[in-house]
């Protein structure tokens, strides 16, 4: 019932990452990454199913060593997740994955050395049908970029990706996707901009190194805001110093804030104050707490009072207004029932949980797995990009 999102998505091409389209218009992926020891096998699946849970698109694994490509082929084997494998230099390692069924490469392949080792991934990859991603990182840009620069920037970010892109190009292999990641907002977002009117890939989003929990979650916000705002990113990767779980929550917040993905709860809450009915933070934590699991988009207000409470109700699909004695709770915008502060949070998990299970069998004409209301609502006008070569295609 909330807004459709004004968002003008950059036309990018479609690429595959196992089941998840990323670019093409397709509902921008959420992904992150474990930090388990890969060798860990247990761990790294049980990770994965807990990024699973809260759903993520795409997860990413390292891969630094041959035994992390052992634990990779077990891993692949107890998980359907799209998983992308994190390798930074050995071509062997990126061919045994391939071999093992990976479902996207994190490599440069200006870092791989040799010209054959070079070929012999490409080729694998587009053996196995795999894309790959280029991920450039301020952090690590080569010594020849730096001399050339002084130091880290945006143009230099974009120099070394086209570095990468040319190699690719030189194979004529165009199945991938770029980040260019750095912790710092403007460098990243300036980097973005500019790589964003050379090609058509999908971009990988993300501020990388971003801060812990609370300061790297406003960082990315701002960065990722802005881009998204632009139009420009196909998938996310908010990188946290805090649990992985915390990164997709946030990516998905992010998304759902600008209206381009509907997926989970969609909480609106009053912060609070003196004209409160009832506890709102408490209610608004505990409801946060038991509805983790719904995936289907749903919007929901809590709100202490009457000063803004029927207004948010009126656009939500459940909406509670605090009053005295009783409380009101609303369905699709219209007045339902009264319900006693003792029975908040019971009642309200039990009204979402009956709104999404009437939604559900509602859409059961639809196909499995669409995302309603994910695709770019505003698909008819065309974003002019200008290749490298200079030639332009809408
Ligand atoms: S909606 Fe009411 S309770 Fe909530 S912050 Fe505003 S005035 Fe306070």
């Amino acid at each position: 019932m909330r807004m459709q999102s004004p968002i003008i998505r950059r036309q990018s091409r479609q690429i595959m990452v196992g089941k998840v389209p990323v670019g093409g218009g397709a509902p921008i992926a959420v992904q992150s990454m474990t930090n388990t020891d890969t060798c860990d096998v247990s761990a790294t699946l049980a990770q994965i199913k807990r990024l699973e849970d809260v759903g993520a698109d795409i997860v990413r694994v390292s891969v630094p060593t041959m035994d992390a490509a052992e634990a990779f082929r077990l891993i692949r084997a107890g998980t359907t997740v799209p998983l992308v494998a994190d390798i930074h230099f050995d071509y062997r390692i990126a061919l045994k994955v391939l071999e093992y069924g990976v479902d996207c490469l994190r490599i440069n392949p200006g870092n791989i050395g040799r010209d054959d080792r070079v070929k012999a991934v490409i080729e694998s990859a587009r053996d196995h049908g795999v894309p790959l991603r280029i991920g450039v990182n301020a952090g690590s840009l080569g010594k020849e970029l730096l001399r050339k620069y002084g130091e880290p920037n945006a143009d230099a970010m974009v120099e070394s990706a086209l570095h990468h892109i040319d190699i690719l190009d030189s194979y004529d292999f165009q199945d991938y996707k770029v980040s260019l990641k750095a912790s710092e907002v403007f460098m990243t977002v300036a980097a973005y901009r500019k790589l964003a009117t050379q090609i058509d890939q999908p971009l990988h989003l993300g501020i990388t190194e971003a801060g812990g929990l609370r300061s790297g979650t406003v960082k990315s916000s701002i960065g990722l805001g802005l881009l998204l705002m632009d139009g420009i990113g196909d998938t996310i990767r908010i990188s946290l110093a805090a649990d992985p779980v915390e990164e997709i929550k946030v990516g998905f917040d992010i998304l759902k804030s600008l209206g381009l993905r509907r997926k989970g709860v969609n909480l609106i809450a009053c912060p609070s104050c003196s004209r409160q009915n009832f506890d709102v933070i408490a209610v608004v934590n505990a409801l946060e707490a038991r509805l983790e699991d719904i995936t289907a988009p749903i919007d929901v207000s809590v709100v202490g009072c009457i000063v803004n409470g029927p207004g948010e109700a009126y656009v939500a699909d459940i909406g509670l207004t605090g009053a005295t004695p009783m409380n009101m709770a609303y369905v699709d915008g219209q007045t339902s029932h009264k319900i006693a502060n003792e029975n908040l949070v019971d009642e309200l998990e039990a009204m979402v949980r009956r709104k999404v299970a009437q939604q559900q069998s509602q859409e059961q004409g639809q196909e499995p797995g669409q995302e309603p209301h994910a695709q770019d609502p505003h698909p008819a006008t065309p974003l002019r990009i200008i290749q490298k070569t200079g030639t332009s295609f809408e």
